[in-house]
């Protein structure tokens, strides 16, 4: 039986189908191009209690991943993070079915481990020696961290005021790391321009088919865990996007290999209110999301003005019923101490607009209190240090505790 059941590569755009076995990156027209199974052949090469055998990772998916030699996998034993009822959260916003699948805990701290993994190992099959990617940061941390796993290097272009934990780990992880004075996007003008001329190659969001496919996973896990169906509602901090699209690819490769049925959760776009263009697009009922002018919040991983994955994160949204929703930094700050207060996580920012978000909802009435969400914390809330406020007595050896502390 192959590992893989990787067919093609298919235009999210055109259509047009690309082989999948050499290296490839954007569609003639531009768009992102996307993994395709042979899902008919894999029906009866794997089942649901077969996978139920395997170990707690990613690749216990691996008919599903684009991976063809289990040789070339690259891995630090990422996947099978928790999904975890929050029932005091759940009660104080009115969502007593409220589960978070926590991202916290994988390898380098957020969920970019999954895309990272499963973009890596197949460079790492097809020969690709050296990477580049701008970043946000997080993403940079993990893709450095596989790559020096794969002995493979990295070229790593952040904000400079990307999280400075971020830039640690590239530098241990022996990255080439270079910080811009801007964002994003303006990261990824400089990374074409070396990919362009200095041969590296671009394992920018979406311009390279398989990151996306290691996402996706959580998709995949979210329905096991639930003992192979699907919640009512799913809700995701988004940037680029790739994980919602990830997500809602899993779903659908899930149905045509008819281990859910034909109800797909509603799906729920979170961004910040200084940087929404999917929310704007949304709400305007496009499939284009223009640039978002003046980008800025404390949630810096969705932080992207500017996304290729934008309409890839409409159609979703569209197709399942779902909504896009921004929240204000006070909002999600104020929410990241609940959680850590109620529940004892400690969430990154990103993950918590997800939680201001179903509380905003819950609010509107578009959530009920009999719906079962999934909340997504995409990242720990010990990469992001500086968004607690540490204002606390310092004794001196012997000293007793002020008289108003009681046990
Ligand atoms: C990158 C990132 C996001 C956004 O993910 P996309 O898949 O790009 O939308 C959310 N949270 C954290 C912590 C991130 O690092
Ligand atoms: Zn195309």
């Amino acid at each position: 039986m192959p590992y893989s059941f990787l067919s093609h590569l298919e235009c999210s755009a055109c259509s047009t189908r690309h082989d999948a076995d050499v290296v490839q990156g954007l569609c003639t027209c531009d768009a992102p191009l996307l993994a395709r199974y042979d899902l008919e052949s894999a029906t009866s090469a794997v089942s649901t209690s077969k996978i139920a055998e395997r170990s707690p990772d990613l690749w216990r998916y691996h008919e599903l991943l684009p991976v063809r030699d289990p040789g070339s996998v690259v891995t630090f034993g990422e996947g099978m993070t928790p999904l975890l009822p929050l029932s005091r959260l759940g009660g104080s916003v009115g969502i007593p079915r409220l589960l978070m699948k926590d991202e916290g805990m994988l390898p380098t701290g957020t969920f970019k481990a999954r895309g990272a993994a499963s973009g890596i190992s197949r460079a790492k099959e097809m020969g690709v020696t050296a990477i580049a990617m701008p970043t946000n940061g997080n993403a940079g941390a993990a893709w450095s961290a596989y790559a020096a796993r794969a002995g493979m290097r990295a070229c790593i272009v952040m904000p400079e005021e990307a999280p400075d934990i971020t830039k640690s780990e590239c530098v241990a992880t022996g990255a080439d790391l270079y910080l811009v004075k801007g964002l994003i996007n303006d990261a990824g003008v400089i990374v074409a321009d070396a990919v362009a001329h200095e041969g590296w190659f671009d394992a920018s969001t979406l311009k390279e088919p398989y990151r996306i496919e290691g996402k996706k996973t959580m998709g995949f896990e979210i329905v096991e865990q639930l003992g192979w169906r699907v919640p009512d509602v799913i809700v995701y901090p988004t940037g680029g996007g790739v994980g919602l699209i990830g997500i809602y690819k899993a779903l659908l490769e899930l149905q045509a290999l008819g281990w859910i049925s034909e109800r797909l959760p509603r799906l729920v776009a979170v961004q910040a209110t200084g940087c929404a263009p999917i929310v704007r697009a949304f709400e305007l009922g496009d499939r284009v999301a223009e640039p978002w002018q003046g980008a800025s919040t404390v949630a810096f991983g969705i932080n992207v003005p500017r996304a290729l994955g934008a309409p890839l994160v409409l159609d979703a949204l569209y197709a399942t019923g779902g909504i896009a929703v921004a929240v204000d930094d006070e909002e999600l700050l104020s929410d990241q101490q609940l959680l850590a207060r109620l529940e004892g996580c400690f969430i990154c920012p990103e993950g918590a607009a997800a939680v201001s978000a179903i509380r905003r909802l819950r609010g509107a009435g578009w959530l009920s209190a009999n719906d079962e969400v999934v909340v997504l914390n995409t990242g720990a809330g010990l990469k992001y240090p500086d968004t607690v406020t540490v204002d606390v007595p310092t004794l001196r050896p012997g000293e007793r505790l002020p008289r108003t502390q009681e046990a």
